[in-house]
């Protein structure tokens, strides 16, 4: 490569070689300390979700808000205190290893400091002190816990991926290369995906303001026992059961695609997932969902869906450990697709039945038929 000192780097940065890489390979690494700590900062962002004219009611203190319940959910599953979990934003770009699910405790599994203590307790109290009961304001609730959170993560690692650049310090040219581009194509992912979500952020809070839920549907799967795997996500997704894709996803911002609200949750000892989605974002989750009905078990295809597209993910701990090795690295081999590797177009079919949770009742929330 032959670049003058004064021309604009080859990554992208927008400074001068001189300033970015030239004699990268023989700077020092980043330390191992400092690469901890910056991936942790996410736990050092702090704010108020709610919509900017409720601020002046946020209490001074920001809590640790759990996006799946801890008193009737983690601890439907727990044992002594602790469930599996997995972390996909994590990345550790200069390994290829898959990533394992680790034990947890539920104080702090599945927290994120996004509420203060007033609007935490007042927004969420009908579903934290009272039974989940399938009303358009329980899966609002819902919902809405879910974007907050998929959104603060966002804005969280955002810094990470500025910072992920720096780790080619010290590392032959073509491993500058490749750090380079991990990093450029996850950051602006993430930017993309942020995007999004403030859009759809807009349009719940406007729903929370109003009290008005009807271009939110929802669709209410109720099993038998807690989930196995429980989540509280937001994603846009492109595959569907049949292995072809539902939509494609483009890196035009202003094409938003259609996104899916996933949580899966224990109330009253037994199993809920919630799918929702907005009004406009119909086309895809209406054929998503008719394909989910025609699966053979319909809480392994949501088990499946979710090790597949989200990284939020609490496993209870009796169901992981009773798996056998070649079952728990199917798990893993899912997982990875979509974290370190590309998702294929067939990663939902032909799954082995992992977590067959019998079906009680689904239902339908919102003006939409199937
Ligand atoms: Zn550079
Ligand atoms: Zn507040």
């Amino acid at each position: 490569m032959k670049l003058g000192r004064n021309e604009p780097c080859w990554c992208g940065s927008s400074r001068k070689y001189k300033h970015c890489h030239l004699g990268r390979e023989k700077q020092s690494p980043v330390d191992k300390g400092t690469i901890k700590k910056e991936l942790n900062s996410f736990n050092s962002k702090k704010y108020c979700s709610v919509p900017e004219s409720q601020k002046t009611d946020c209490s001074k203190k920001i809590i640790k808000a759990h996006s799946v319940s801890k008193s009737s959910s983690l601890k439907a599953i727990a044992v002594d205190g602790h469930v599996y979990s997995t972390f996909k934003t994590n990345h550790d770009f200069s390994s290829s290893k898959r990533v394992r699910p680790k034990k947890v405790g539920i104080n702090q599994a599945s927290v994120f400091t996004g509420f203060c203590s007033n609007h935490d307790k007042q927004i969420f109290a009908p579903i934290e002190d009272y039974a989940f009961d399938t009303s358009d304001v329980h899966c609002f609730l819902v919902a809405y816990r879910s974007l907050c959170r998929e959104l603060f993560v966002k804005e969280s690692v955002a810094n990470t991926f500025s910072f992920a650049r720096e780790l080619d310090k010290g590392k032959a040219l073509s491993e500058q290369i490749m750090i380079q581009k991990m990093a450029k194509y996850y950051g602006s992912n993430n930017d993309l995906t942020m995007g999004d979500l403030r859009y759809l952020k807009q349009k719940l809070d406007n729903m929370f303001l109003c009290k008005e839920y009807g271009d939110l549907h929802h669709f209410v799967i109720e099993l038998e026992s807690p989930p196995k795997a429980m989540t509280s996500a937001v994603v846009g997704y492109t595959v569907g059961f049949d292995g072809e894709l539902l939509q494609t996803i483009s890196n035009d911002p202003k094409n938003i695609p259609d996104y899916v609200f996933i949580n899966s949750f224990s109330s009253d000892g037994r199993g809920y997932t919630v799918l929702s989605w907005l009004e406009e974002h119909s086309v895809s989750n209406l054929k998503f969902l008719k394909q989910l009905q025609s699966t053979e078990s319909i809480s392994n295809s949501l088990s499946t869906f979710t090790f597949a597209m989200v990284e939020n993910i609490y496993l209870s701990p009796l169901w992981w450990e009773s798996l056998n090795e070649s079952q728990q690295e199917k798990v893993c081999e899912i997982y990875a697709q979509g974290a370190m590797e590309h998702t294929k177009n067939t990663v939902l079919m032909d799954v082995p039945i992992l977590d067959d949770n019998p079906l009680i009742h689904v239902t339908i929330v919102g003006r939409f038929t199937l």
